[in-house]
């Protein structure tokens, strides 16, 4: 074995990946779990999660996959900080390339969840990091009594605009329909939020600033007027996409292009196995994903003994 050859390469440190590592890590599978930005994945956003079991006063997002962590890594799962890039199949040999080199195994879990979509308006990609942001809990603390607008109306948009009343002193939910779609308790948690105003059948056509964001412009879908709203920050939640991007033409996706797998996890190459919400049919919870994770491990350690 070279230094860089695993049994186990994970791709991705959200719950799919850390409920993966720990299964094939105590398995005494040789396990690298690759990610290429905060441990947690997803989960991170969410301020209180009261859905994931055992926990009847609810967890943090953090809490719990900093849990998830030192779990895995008790068993002796090995971490890299790296973007993994590509990923070539050489008969058992399955090489990961990343941004830092090349790493081989067995067999491969991929865990990458999904990617936010951008608003593709003028100014996003401009003022990004300078008032526009796609993480509440990363960035939050930043717009400390600011006025901040959230554009969404899923459940991960509304979640955000909630934890974001921990620092902002008025926050617009600007949302294209005249509804939410966020389930009914997070809604009504909103509603009765008077830092929270909604902004119904409208969307953002532009973002504009100086150094820093100063206003957007919107446009109600119903009257066509177009109008300008003054705000500090811009955090955008309008849906995400699987982040299989380095996987066209390895595996097989779906029309959304998430990665398509029967019930074992296996997708179509033997030996790569996706876990979370990155794979076809996910429900895109926690909790499946970490029970994906663990269907995904076992599977590959029966794969490994064959
Ligand atoms: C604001 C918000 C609130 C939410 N609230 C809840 C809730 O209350 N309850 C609930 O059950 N679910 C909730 N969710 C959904 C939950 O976060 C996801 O279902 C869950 O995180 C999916 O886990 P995952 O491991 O499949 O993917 P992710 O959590 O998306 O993790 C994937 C990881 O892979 C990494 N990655 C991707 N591509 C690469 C690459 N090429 N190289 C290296 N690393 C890569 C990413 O950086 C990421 O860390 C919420 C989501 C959001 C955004």
């Amino acid at each position: 074995m070279t230094e860089n050859k695993y049994d186990v390469i994970i791709i991705g440190g959200g719950p799919a990946g850390l409920s993966a590592g720990l299964y094939t890590s105590r398995a005494r599978l040789k396990t690298l779990f690759i990610e290429k930005a905060a441990i947690g994945g997803m989960i991170i956003n969410a301020g209180l999660v009261e859905n994931y079991p055992g926990f009847a006063d609810g967890v943090s997002g953090i809490d719990l996959t900093q849990a998830m962590f030192k779990q895995a890594t008790k068993f002796g799962m090995e971490m890299l900080s790296a973007d993994v890039t590509g990923l070539r199949i050489d008969g058992k040999n399955k090489v990961v390339a990343t941004s830092q080199g090349d790493f081989s195994a067995g067999a491969v879990i991929i865990a990458g969840g999904s990617e936010r979509q951008k608003l593709d308006v003028p100014g996003e990609v401009e003022y990004t990091g300078k008032g526009v942001s796609y993480c509440a809990t990363c960035d939050g603390a930043f717009f400390r009594d600011k006025i901040v607008a959230v554009i969404g109306g899923g459940n991960a948009a509304v979640t955000e605009a909630l934890e974001l009343t921990r620092f902002a002193s008025r926050i617009y939910v600007i949302h294209r329909r005249a509804e939410l779609r966020a389930t009914k308790i997070v809604q009504e948690k909103a509603f009765a939020e008077k830092k929270i105003e909604f902004i119904w059948d409208t969307v953002v056509t532009a973002v504009v600033g100086d150094a820093f964001v100063k206003k957007i412009k919107v446009r109600n879908l119903k009257t066509n007027k177009e109008s300008e709203l003054a705000v500090d920050g811009v955090f955008v939640n309008v849906g995400s996409q699987p982040a299989t991007g380095y996987l066209q033409g390895v595996l097989t996706l779906d029309a959304v292009g998430a990665i398509v797998v029967n019930d074992r996890m296996e997708t179509g190459v033997p030996g790569v196995f996706a876990a979370g919400d990155i794979r076809s049919g996910s429900i895109r919870q926690t909790v499946g994903a970490a029970g994906d994770g663990a269907v995904a491990a076992v599977n590959a350690g029966k794969y490994l003994g064959e």
